[in-house]
């Protein structure tokens, strides 16, 4: 014979409440790996495009959105 025993959580957590700060970084290295992967990602911001910044060594140096004009850096 097999109980089925079910627990439940002793108390559900509520959401984080500090901003979701790691949703915001879970984009902004999403874009930054698209940047470098595929030299255009989309904005985290407006999902415009991102066009990449290179510095004079050819180094990836940031992104700017062509459409809200925000900066990755
Ligand atoms: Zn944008």
């Amino acid at each position: 014979m097999t109980m089925l025993l079910v627990e439940r959580d002793p108390g559900l957590q509520p959401l984080p409440e500090d901003g979701g700060g790691a949703t915001l970084d879970d984009l902004l290295s999403g874009a930054w790996e698209g940047l470098a992967a595929a030299c255009s990602t989309s904005c985290p911001v407006c999902a415009g495009e991102l066009e990449p910044r290179w510095t004079s060594r050819a180094a990836l140096a940031g992104g700017r959105c062509r459409d809200c004009a925000s900066e990755l850096r």
